[in-house]
């Protein structure tokens, strides 16, 4: 039987009940998945399936990513709400798939731990499934292991196995409706130019729970426990002296005002810290950030390009600026002139949960 998989959340105790139901049945799990964004969201599911596979000894297959694909067949209804059409052509496409690869395989059942997802529609799944077993021979298990007190076990087999619980269904277009209803921002969707792992990224999370997987492969005792802290994310960043656009490095936690813009001069320098007129902003040279860092770089633009891990940077900032909630702009460039400087910070600080592992 071939097992679609969306995610080890859903498959985890999904997986246990078929291997339980059917006990001399070869399953083979198979991750098609071309809904989730971004990809480094996706990278992370299917290393979490991978993990939640091998613990219960089953094969798993990955299928294509045809983002494109999938994209063309949803297009005009990237506005539909969750569990209207948009979804249903995504189980539409992802069940095809599956059974193509079904029979490919020779397999003479398929399922999907997409029944078990409090958010999906059993019934349209039902329909789905069994006019592809009409269009292709192959029997569609349906389970409904998700009723009584199915969602409670499924909830304790995702604690006790630390698997890694998503907060939004997977498509962009999901997403983009759930933020908007928080409030919140969707930094899901963005990566830095530096390529800077920020907190509460998606290459944050990835890097967890690779350690989660080194640590079970040790056989290493550990817990992934959750913090609360003040996110922060530059959106742009700009300085212009003279008409013309400065190589400038912004700090995380600057913040500037409302407007995201300001102008004015430097009005002091002292212990190599050139203070603004206004905003609160404080400039240091390429050469003082190579002092207090002890690094070497040549260039504010190498410094954008490949600059600190964020911790150290904050630390960094901690050790130039001697405030632990400074959220004061701290700008680094190559020199500091007597000019009139136009500065451009479009920043955001937000509350926000991380997960950590200890
Ligand atoms: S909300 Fe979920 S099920 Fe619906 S289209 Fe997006 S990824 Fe697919």
């Amino acid at each position: 039987m071939l097992v679609h998989i969306c995610c080890a959340v859903d498959s985890h105790y999904f997986l246990e009940k078929i291997k339980e139901e059917y006990p001399d049945e070869k399953l083979v799990g198979y991750f098609y998945d071309p809904n989730i964004h971004p990809y480094s969201e996706y990278r992370l599911r299917y290393l979490d399936v991978e993990y939640s596979c091998k613990k219960l000894n089953i094969p798993l297959l990955e299928g294509a990513y045809n983002l494109e694909e999938w994209l063309k067949k949803v297009k005009g209804m990237e506005h539909l709400p969750e569990k209207g059409d948009r979804c249903t052509v995504c189980y539409d496409d992802r069940l095809e798939n599956s059974v193509i690869k079904a029979k490919e395989l020779g397999c003479d059942k398929f399922t999907t731990t997409l029944l078990i997802s409090p958010k999906k529609s059993q019934e349209k799944l039902a329909i789905i499934g069994d006019n592809l077993t009409k269009k292709y021979g192959v029997d569609f298990i349906f389970k409904d292991y998700r009723s009584g007190n199915g969602g409670e076990i499924q909830g304790l087999r995702v604690k006790e196995n630390s698997l890694y619980r998503q907060n939004y269904c997977g498509c962009l277009f999901g997403l983009t409706a759930q933020r908007e209803n928080q409030k919140k921002i969707m930094d899901e969707m963005f990566n830095p130019i530096s390529n800077q792992i920020l907190p509460e990224s998606i290459e944050q999370r990835l890097e967890l729970y690779k350690k989660r997987n080194r640590f079970e492969d040790e056989k290493k005792e550990y817990k992934i426990i959750k913090q609360k802290f003040l996110n922060y994310r530059l959106m742009s960043g700009k300085v212009i002296v003279n008409k013309e656009v400065i190589p400038s490095y912004v700090f995380a936690y600057s913040v500037i005002n409302n407007k995201g813009f300001t102008n004015g001069k430097v009005e002091l320098e002292k212990d190599e810290i050139f203070y603004f007129n206004r905003d609160e902003i404080k400039f240091i040279t390429l050469k003082t950030f190579n002092n207090f860092a002890k690094t070497n770089y040549k260039s504010t633009k190498e410094l954008i390009y490949k600059p600190l891990d964020f911790c150290e940077e904050v630390k960094l900032r901690y050790e130039i600026l001697k405030n632990p909630y400074d959220l004061s702009a701290l700008i680094v460039v190559d020199e500091v002139i007597d000019s009139k400087y136009e500065i451009f910070i479009n920043s955001v600080t937000y509350e926000d949960i991380k997960e950590e592992i200890v």
